[in-house]
């Protein structure tokens, strides 16, 4: 598995898709493997690395990741088979803000690292999904060193994104049902959970 793995990274490099940092998704393994951590819930699955590796933490870690991109989908597919994780991982092909769960299901781990922007909106969605000990786990709020930064951006896109990243951060700060610890990990990171009083 670790040639497939070596391969998705330099697929990732070549074509410029974004997978996570390796502290990161170290960190999430850590993490999983300390908290007995078994359903995981990915919204942005990319070509699949951070699912094979968060599947692979455990023995009991299953995953299922959305993603709406079709090439992304279609890669993440094949490297899932390849890993031979296909009892681990589900896959699904939809937008994560159209998806529509079974609320039965509900799980420990939530991790989000698709659009930038739609992050809110993700969290809002998702929480329902998530179990009274579980946790949100959240990528990218550094924006490769932009977050903070945003004042001085001139480009439209970048800056209105980065601000959207910045908005997150003080709903995550400010947020009435959920604690959150930020790590200066990768890319950074968030770790939410729910409030005691839940
Ligand atoms: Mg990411």
């Amino acid at each position: 598995m670790k040639e497939l793995i070596l391969e998705m990274e330099d697929y990732a490099q070549e074509r410029n898709v974004p997978i996570i940092e390796k502290k990161s998704i170290a960190f999430i393994m850590k993490y999983i493997k300390e908290h007995n951590i078994k359903s995981i819930l990915e919204i942005g699955s990319a070509i699949g690395y951070s699912a094979i590796l968060m599947a692979s933490s455990t023995e009991d870690a299953f995953v299922t990741t959305i993603e709406k991109d079709e090439e992304r989908y279609m890669e993440c597919l094949k490297n899932v088979k390849r890993c031979g994780m296909d009892k681990k991982i589900n896959v699904v092909f939809q937008d994560a803000l159209d998806v529509n769960l079974s609320e039965e299901v509900k799980y420990d781990l939530i991790f989000i690292d698709a659009a930038k922007g739609q992050y809110i909106k993700y969290f809002e969605k998702y929480k329902y999904f998530l179990k009274d000990n579980g946790t949100i786990i959240t990528d990218n709020l550094k924006f490769h060193g932009y977050v903070g930064q945003s004042n001085k951006i001139e480009s439209k896109n970048l800056k209105g994104l980065v601000q959207k990243i910045e908005n997150y951060i003080e709903f995550l700060k400010d947020n009435p049902e959920f604690d959150t610890k930020f790590y200066d990990i990768g890319d950074g990171l968030s770790v939410s959970t729910w409030k005691n009083d839940k």
